[in-house]
């Protein structure tokens, strides 16, 4: 792709995916996405698939938005997306808690996707992260003043900067609820209709206008200046799920609008240039199709 969402600054975010992943139920019968037993897993830079990311996350929420989706595609999707990204890390991007690991309480940030509940014991918490994990598989051990997450396999483990829970959302024991899932693609589907709305409307705008208020969390960014050759901003993400956000705002307040929505297949996508108005070459050509015989029908009623 030539056209890219210019991000600023240095986002050293590795992230973690594993090559295969499977769907669970846990004891409750909830759905859940997790590594399947001898997965094998890989890291990458979120920020250096931009594009690629966001389209497919927002995809996924209009699929999900679908009055008539079928369940199979969506968990189809919700895997390859998987296979590529690896999963959200909701767990750290749901609480106001840094390590959340060695604290005894959770706050949850509001409209989480986990629970109604405002707080509630840590352990409870963890649990609703890792439903298939066997005794010793993950152990946390407190010291004096910290909390260590020892987990019984060779997934990377994070020193010093990181919080001590990406150790755990790094684990092959870590899973997701498909619904976290598919209510977060969906949230930000609507957040970009809502953007489409006002931008159309937005004659009729005294103020400025809050998309979403309360539902675009995003609360945990941190970021430290750095220096080699350059002095640049060193972005700090606690999870999948904010770098997305992240590139999300990026993509919607470039001035080139670059993300779009396909007004003949409704599908979203990153144009080129703002000329660019269909996502393809075969849309675009049945788009022209359509116009030109609703023109010519036009015609021959007024004859
Ligand atoms: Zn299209």
């Amino acid at each position: 792709m030539d056209r890219k969402i210019s991000l600023i600054g240095n986002f050293a975010s590795d992230w973690i995916r594993y090559n295969d992943y499977e769907f669970k139920e846990n004891e409750q019968g909830e759905l859940y996405i997790v590594p399947t037993a001898y997965a094998t897993f890989s890291m990458y830079n979120p920020f250096d698939v931009a594009d690629d990311l966001l389209v497919e996350l927002m995809q996924l929420g209009q699929e999900a938005l679908k009055p008539h989706q079928s369940e199979e595609s969506l968990k189809k999707m919700i895997i390859t997306f998987a296979k590529k990204y690896g999963l959200f890390g909701f767990i750290s991007s749901s609480v106001y808690n840094r390590d959340i690991i060695g604290d005894e309480h959770v706050l949850l940030i509001e409209n989480n996707p986990i629970t109604n509940e405002k707080a509630m014991t840590v352990k409870k918490y963890v649990n609703k992260f890792i439903p298939f994990a066997e005794e010793g598989d993950v152990e946390f051990i407190e010291y004096k003043k910290c909390t260590d997450v020892r987990k019984s396999e060779d997934s990377p483990k994070f020193y010093g900067k990181r919080p001590v829970v990406i150790d755990l959302i790094f684990s092959r024991f870590y899973a997701e609820q498909v619904k976290w899932i598919i209510d977060f693609a969906k949230m930000m589907v609507s957040h970009f209709d809502q953007i489409l709305t006002y931008k159309g409307a937005s004659a009729y705008l005294t103020e400025e206008v809050t998309i979403l208020a309360g539902k675009f969390n995003a609360n945990k960014i941190g970021f430290t200046i750095n220096q080699l050759d350059r002095t640049t901003i060193a972005w700090e993400f606690d999870s999948l799920k904010t770098a997305i956000q992240t590139i999300y705002a990026f993509a919607v307040t470039d001035e080139d609008v670059l993300i779009n929505r396909c007004p003949h297949c409704n599908k979203i996508f990153i144009a080129k240039n703002q000329r660019e108005k269909y996502c393809c070459v075969s849309c675009r050509n049945r788009a022209n199709v359509y116009k030109s015989r609703s023109r010519k029908t036009q015609q021959s009623e007024e004859q």
